[in-house]
């Protein structure tokens, strides 16, 4: 039997963080295919996406999921 098909996909996260700069909230996508992303607000560096891993470059304050 192939047990494989019932592991779940990870689930796809949302965190909510804060800008160091601004203190702007926003909420970021933690998928790895993210390059980038940008404060709305004064468009520092929020994240930067590093191969399978997201780089945070802000305070996460919390993890939707
Ligand atoms: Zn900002």
């Amino acid at each position: 039997m192939d047990y494989a098909k019932y592991i779940p996909h990870p689930k796809t996260k949302f965190l909510r963080v804060k800008c160091s700069g601004c203190g702007n909230e926003q909420i970021i996508f933690s998928a790895p295919a993210t390059s980038k992303v940008k404060c709305l607000v004064c468009e520092k560096d929020l994240a930067e996406s590093t191969g399978s891993k997201l780089k945070l470059k802000s305070k996460v304050i919390s993890i939707l999921e």
